[in-house]
């Protein structure tokens, strides 16, 4: 039994931590929530009972074993130190510590045994790259992928509890002919997209479009692989969506890869090519896997093949990873 700390208990992947650890029995001997100090007080369920959020301090981490932090990269850089000061394992879903060579960033069905050689921090990638490198990585083991061309389709709750809101008040805002209000995103997403998630880099690509590739390198230990990323908001409020294109130095069928697929850890193939024979977000929501469909052979590329992959990314692309790195520490295998 573990005492766990969650920082940022209160935002859209906190709280899927609190559901995520009571429906799979995480063994918590005491929970501590923490956020910012306008949310002191108050009270959060967890296995029936209601716990109090503190604020979080450089003294929160006392006497904690494990801290989940989810509270953003500037707050995981100002108190990760301290919570390893105070002897706590830190597993941190922000981006302060990613790309860190002393710092694993695991995906279980990946890389696993990167979880026995941390230094006291783990960290858990970005959300649209867990759900890429999940079905990347068997396509890969069999055919060695070259190169990966992606584009995403992400929800607004990937920006947060704030995004989700944005998009249900602008939709609110539009259906009663009320002004839109513009807050947490760079425009109107209700009824809209843009090709424009986090922000702009001088190579023209964005943050996120970084991630994705440099984060893949490394989660899958191949710092050559060619990948090119476009990250678009859409107006879905959870689970994001991805086209991915690869292609392979050894020539992989759509059969060959439905079958890989199929036999893959964390992956449903949903995958008919009738009405509904595909995964979408809504279907996703609140769901453990990452859902493949649309396996084909691409027309352009002798070696070329393109599929569609949704997953929830408050679950498998936050909360529940970091909790299956955590269930990989605690069961020793
Ligand atoms: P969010 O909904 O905005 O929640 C942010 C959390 O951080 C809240 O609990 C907030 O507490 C807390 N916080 C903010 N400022 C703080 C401060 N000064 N001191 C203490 N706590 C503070 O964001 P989120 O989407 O849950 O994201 C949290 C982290 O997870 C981010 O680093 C994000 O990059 C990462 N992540 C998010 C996703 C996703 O899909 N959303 C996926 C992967 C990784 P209050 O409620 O008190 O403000």
């Amino acid at each position: 039994m573990k005492n766990v700390a969650i920082a940022g208990a209160t935002g859209a992947v906190g709280i899927e931590f609190l559901k995520l650890m009571e429906s799979r029995n995480f063994p918590v001997k005491n929970l501590k929530l923490l956020a910012s100090k306008k949310s002191v007080g108050k009270k959060l369920e967890f296995c029936g009972e209601k716990l109090i959020v503190e604020e979080l301090t450089e003294k929160s981490f006392q006497g904690v074993d494990l801290a989940f932090f989810s509270a953003g990269k500037g707050r995981s850089k100002e108190f990760v130190p301290y919570a390893i000061d105070s002897g706590s394992l830190v597993i941190d879903n922000s981006s302060a510590f990613r790309m860190d060579p002393n710092v694993p960033l695991i995906v279980p069905e990946i890389n696993k045994e990167m979880a026995f050689k941390h230094n006291g921090i783990i960290a858990n990638p970005n959300c649209s790259t867990i759900q890429m490198v999940v079905a990347l990585n068997p396509l890969h083991k069999a055919a060695k992928i070259t190169r990966v061309v992606v584009s995403t389709y992400q929800a607004t709750s990937g920006a947060g509890s704030k995004g989700m809101q944005e998009l249900v008040d602008q939709t609110k805002a539009w259906v009663n002919n009320e002004p839109i209000k513009v807050q947490s995103f760079p425009t109107q997403i209700a009824f809209n997209l843009f090709p424009h998630v986090d922000i702009f880099l001088d190579n023209g690509y964005t943050r996120e479009e970084m991630k994705m590739v440099n984060e893949t390198r490394k989660i899958m230990n191949s710092p050559k692989m060619k990948i090119s990323a476009t990250c678009v908001r859409v107006p879905i409020l959870r689970a994001h969506s991805e086209a991915i294109w690869i292609e392979t130095e050894k020539k992989l069928t759509a059969v060959n890869a439905r079958e890989i697929l199929c036999k893959s850890p964390g992956i449903i193939v949903k995958d008919d090519p009738t009405d509904g024979g595909y995964p979408t977000p809504w279907e996703a929501d609140e769901t453990l896997d990452t859902f493949v469909g649309r396996i084909r052979e691409d027309l352009s590329h002798p070696k070329g093949l393109a599929f569609w992959v949704v997953a929830d990314q408050l679950y498998k692309g936050a909360a529940l990873n970091s909790l299956q790195i955590a269930e990989v520490l605690v069961s020793g295998t």
